[in-house]
């Protein structure tokens, strides 16, 4: 065959429908236009990394909603485009996404809840390759996946490696005699080894606390808390490079929850705590991870109900895409396919 000097781009991992023909509000939502993974053609398999919502409420200790939050999140989703300015990156290019729906959800129950919702992740795609996005729901419902995570990379002995953006630490205990709710999700996590607590960050924390003792389990168990005042500071942002450079290539899953911003930009949330970071404050903060070896990611705590003119949603939307060119950006670095 003859040679040709032209550069041959190579095809996209995703195909989107083109904007130019098919409008971005016309249609049905799913997550970033991306295809539903039943449709994903053969070319395209295995999905890299594919998306879904884990639509449960129940573990809520104070509004509730969470559970209209995959839709809405869905729907502000329509007007994200794959190339990403800062990190030069296009997630089309670079991966295979995909919508994999909604999780099944016991709403009465929040253990059967996430037991189901764990079930329904482990089977998404192919299990040792696609790596999973929940979008939630309450914070309980990083339970699920961080599980399915686990156990789709051959369960990982002394766990992942954790980047949590939260103003909440939630490693409580029990709360009206329930242990399973939103307050709780890393508890068990740690307890039971999916993460390593020596390997896990908690940035953007922030008062009010019940008690001085809610700290205790996180310095008792030797996880680092960066809180917003910390992030204010260049000493701040030094601990967090410091704590990316210690875990390196590990296995890390992320968890955002949207309240680690401020309520004055996502204020469509259950627990929200104000003096947080701006959405641009946040945005800078997720692309300083970049090189973290990504194997799943969540983003959870969207109340609809709650969110004027649509916000948090979008603002959570943008998250989700600044997770995916994260996990782009980063999968170069770490050398993997
Ligand atoms: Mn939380
Ligand atoms: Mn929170």
């Amino acid at each position: 065959m003859a040679m040709s000097n032209t550069p041959v781009k190579p095809p996209l991992r995703t195909t989107l429908p083109n904007a130019r023909e098919f409008p971005r509000f016309a249609g049905i939502s799913t997550f970033c236009r991306f295809p539903l993974i039943d449709t994903v053609p053969s070319e395209q398999q295995p999905v890299d990394w594919a998306l879904y919502g884990i639509p449960y409420d129940g573990g809520v200790t104070y509004r509730p909603g969470a559970r209209f939050g995959p839709r809405a999140v869905r729907d502000a989703s329509q007007y994200i485009k794959p190339v990403h300015l800062e990190h030069g990156a296009n997630i089309a290019q670079v991966f295979s996404l995909a919508d994999a729906g909604d999780s099944p959800v016991k709403p009465y129950s929040c253990k059967e809840t996430l037991d189901a919702a764990c079930e329904f992740a482990k089977t998404i795609g192919q299990p040792s390759h696609t790596k999973l996005l929940a979008v939630g729901g309450d914070h309980s419902t990083a339970y699920a996946n961080i599980r399915a995570t686990w156990e789709r990379r051959g369960k990982p002995k002394g766990g992942l490696a954790m980047i949590h953006f939260d103003a909440h630490l939630d490693t409580a205990g029990p709360i009206w005699g329930e242990s399973w709710t939103h307050a709780s999700p890393f508890k068990h996590a740690i307890e039971e080894g999916l993460i390593d607590p020596k390997r896990m960050v908690s940035i953007g924390i922030r008062g009010p606390l019940n008690t001085a003792d809610d700290l205790q389990y996180a310095h008792v168990h030797g996880i680092q808390i960066v809180t917003y005042e910390d992030c204010t500071t260049d000493a701040g942002i030094s601990r967090i490079d410091d704590f990316l450079e210690r875990i390196g290539p590990d296995e890390t899953y992320l968890t955002f929850d949207i309240d680690c911003i401020d309520p004055a930009f996502a204020p469509g949330t259950g627990t929200p705590c104000c003096g947080g970071f701006s959405t641009a404050e946040a945005f800078d903060l997720l692309r300083l991870c970049a090189g973290a070896n990504l194997v799943g990611a969540d983003v959870v705590e969207v109340l609809p109900d709650r969110d004027p003119a649509g916000i948090t949603a979008l603002a959570a939307a943008h998250v989700m895409f600044e997770i995916l060119a994260l996990a782009a950006v980063s999968s170069g670095l770490n050398d993997e396919s």
